[in-house]
């Protein structure tokens, strides 16, 4: 790929980061019970624990904050989204809500019954939850290449088409109201799905009088992959990849603290004014009234100028490039990372970085924490404490990929900066033979463990 190493913008305003010992550091991580999540970000020198909500905005979004009409019903900013959203996506039919997983409970609430069978590609967390809790049933159906770290293939997060097939015949279709496609596919390392897998899907949704939504969280990612990496979609605009994309599917919810380039927001776009009414009632009891869901009319207004920029091949090029140059740089290094380059972030893949430590030892934590200590950087874990026990056995859940995930902010980092985390990554690979030792857990939540994990070394 030939991206363009220069950010398509300058800095008007700075943030002051606070350095910190590595004595100290030492005890503040000890102090948050080797959990990331439990530090003062004031204690945190780079902070990649997430590219939710961390994005930088433009001084264009600024301005639309100030401009923000706060009327209660029918406010001037929700009508400028309203006109983004046809613009970009070709949806008729939204509802805003506060971030994406309010998108899911409200949508998720006129959709799912108990007994569903909710297929897609590796469904986040959340999504996940709110299936799950409506006590139907997430089937991941992501092809198999997905889950092999050192397979070289360019949509890593497209459908098994096969798997899908199967399901279909085997299960009776009324139960399965839909099937959602991640795009780009977190779980699985922030990797694409391609406009041919987007449409054969589609088809095979068709074919079985189902409906396709995305979770679009990174759906300007995902049109860049394409555009990229797709043949055929070299000469067209990300605008109309974008287009080309939505045109495939019968509704989306986004969590807009992603690609909406704002702090926080989400949204839900239909096509069926029947289901965009039924979505309506609970947007009301959940969110707020339909002109603004969940958030104020300015942050209405950052949203639409946000999702412009996003779209934009420049901005992509040099957001897509930044993640690649720091994924580059570990590669030099032979640190074992999921390849090829995701979106969002880059993973380090923490059973082959230690493995001297077994997976009960949670070696991704080990290798977090131990970021934090050498470097003050803040990643996050992506394997066993996050996998949860099973709900049956009670044991401890082992997933195939046990990674460190290192997510990216929009905006916010140089490369200078991030120089200096592959700097420090490189000097724990060096003496990676020290570390016998992972963690173990002193206390946990029945589910979603990881934010609120407390943990020993061994
Ligand atoms: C972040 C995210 C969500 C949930 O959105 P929130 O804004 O964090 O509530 C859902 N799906 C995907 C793919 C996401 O990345």
């Amino acid at each position: 790929m030939n991206f363009s190493e220069m950010e398509p913008y300058k800095i008007k305003m700075v943030e002051r980061l606070k350095t910190t010992t590595k004595k100290e550091r030492k005890k503040f991580i000890k102090n948050a019970k080797f959990n990331l999540f439990n530090l003062k970000s004031e204690n945190v020198l780079i902070d990649l624990l997430t590219d939710s909500g961390t994005n930088a905005m433009s001084d264009e979004q600024w301005s639309e904050i100030m401009l923000g009409d706060e009327s209660y019903a029918g406010a001037e900013s929700y009508f400028k989204l309203k006109e983004t959203i046809e613009d970009l996506f070709g949806f008729e039919y939204f509802l805003p809500t506060h971030q994406g997983r309010a998108s899911e409970n409200v949508l998720f609430s006129a959709l799912i019954k108990e007994g569903n069978i909710i297929p897609g590609n590796a469904h986040f967390d959340t999504t996940k939850g709110h299936i799950e809790s409506r006590k139907a049933e997430a089937i991941d159906c992501t092809i198999e290449e997905a889950s092999d770290t050192t397979a070289e293939h360019p949509f890593k997060g497209n459908v098994d088409l096969n798997k899908l097939q199967k399901l279909f015949a085997t299960e009776d279709n009324s139960n399965i109201p839909f099937v959602i496609i991640t795009i780009t596919c977190n779980s699985a390392g922030g990797q694409p799905v391609s406009m041919k897998n987007i449409k054969d899907v589609a088809k095979i949704c068709k074919d079985n009088d189902t409906m396709l939504l995305f979770d679009a969280a990174r759906f300007a990612e995902n049109a860049f992959f394409i555009k990229e990496r797709e043949k055929g979609y070299k000469s067209k605009t990300i605008k109309e990849i974008v287009k080309e994309m939505f045109s495939y599917v019968d509704g989306f919810t986004m969590s807009c603290k992603k690609d909406g380039i704002v702090n926080i927001g989400g949204l839900i776009g239909l096509r069926s004014k029947d289901i965009y009414q039924k979505a309506s009632t609970y947007n009301i009891m959940y969110e707020g009234y339909l002109t603004y869901g969940g958030m104020a009319g300015r942050d209405l207004g950052a949203l639409s100028q946000g999702l412009r920029e996003a779209t934009k091949y420049s901005y992509l090029q040099s957001r897509i490039g930044k993640v690649k140059y720091l994924f580059d740089k570990l590669d030099s290094y032979n640190i074992p990372i999921q390849k090829p380059a995701g979106g969002h972030a880059v993973f380090i893949d923490a059973k082959k970085f230690f493995p001297q430590i077994p997976q009960s030892q949670f070696p991704a934590q080990l290798l977090g924490v131990e970021l934090y200590i050498e470097g003050g950087i803040r990643g996050v874990e992506i394997g066993t404490l996050l996998a949860d026990r099973d709900p049956k056995t009670g044991k401890n859940r082992y997933p195939d990929l046990e990674l460190l995930r290192l997510a990216i902010p929009r905006r916010v980092y140089t490369k200078n900066h991030l120089d200096y985390v592959a700097n420090k990554i490189k000097k724990i690979y060096k003496k990676r033979e020290d570390y016998n030792k992972g963690l173990k857990i002193v206390r946990e939540a029945p589910i979603l463990r990881h934010f609120t994990v407390e943990l020993e070394r061994l």
